[in-house]
């Protein structure tokens, strides 16, 4: 009986520490090769891209491609970013602990997931209920606190929680919806790629200062899906 139960003690953790070490190899192989030798220098952004468990937001197949240098399918024809764009988008909004943050596009729940431990509050609108159902599931599972989803059309923000020192948009709008600019604090930052389906879009990085004057800078072009609207 004695030894039965020194058998399980030590063969559970060891089993659990195999599977995270195998993710975890890859994980960081991601991180070096994608994201720092490409020039991402934002500690809390290498940090937390080297902690979330990305594999945990794809699903079936995808699960063991899920470090590699690409998007994939999430289902419902929508995709979670490639690893480097994930990585820049937050490095653009120069993350702190204090921010409270707003996502369009929640997806699979993979950005939003990435902010949570370099920031106070991240608050994500997705228009698909089944994809904002399944990644509010996995947030929670993993333990991602701070993150609260809500399932609705994010061309008008979240009122309720605004306003944000940063906004992340992860589809592309033919143009900046004026409500996510209205909602943006005097020193926030918003990065979202503007562009329609058949066009180049381009990832722009809009500041609002403390004067609340707002500019914006084209960072480089990008290929996203669409920003839908409910009808
Ligand atoms: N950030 C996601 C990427 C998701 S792809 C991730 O890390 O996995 C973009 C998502 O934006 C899709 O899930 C799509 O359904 C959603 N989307 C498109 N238009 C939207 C809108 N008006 N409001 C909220 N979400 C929208």
């Amino acid at each position: 009986m004695k030894l039965k139960l020194i058998h399980i003690f030590t063969s559970v953790p060891l089993l659990m520490a195999a599977e995270t070490d195998e993710f975890q190899s890859k994980r960081l192989e991601m991180v070096e090769t994608q994201i720092i030798e490409r020039g991402i220098s934002c500690e809390a952004t290498i940090e937390a891209m080297s902690e979330v468990p990305r594999h945990r937001f794809v699903s079936g197949r995808q699960v063991r491609a899920a470090y590699q240098d690409r998007p994939l399918p999430i289902g419902h024809g929508q995709t979670i970013s490639q690893p480097y764009i994930v990585a820049l988008m937050t490095e653009l909004i120069r993350p702190s602990s204090d921010d409270t943050v707003l996502e369009i596009g929640t997806g699979s729940g993979y950005q939003a997931a990435v902010l949570s431990p370099i920031t106070r509050e991240v608050y994500t609108v997705e228009i698909i209920d089944e994809l904002a159902r399944t990644a509010s599931g996995v947030l929670e599972e993993v333990g991602y606190d701070n993150v609260k989803v809500k399932s609705g059309d994010g061309y008008y923000g979240w009122e309720e929680h605004a306003p944000f020192d940063a906004i992340v948009v992860t589809a592309a709008a033919p143009y900046i919806p004026p409500p996510l600019l209205e909602q943006l604090k005097p020193g926030g930052r918003m990065v979202i790629p503007v562009g329609g389906v058949f066009q180049t879009q381009r990832l722009m990085l809009v500041t609002r200062d403390e004067e609340g004057e707002v500019q914006s800078r084209n960072i480089l072009p990008v290929r996203f899906v669409p920003f839908t609207r409910k009808e």
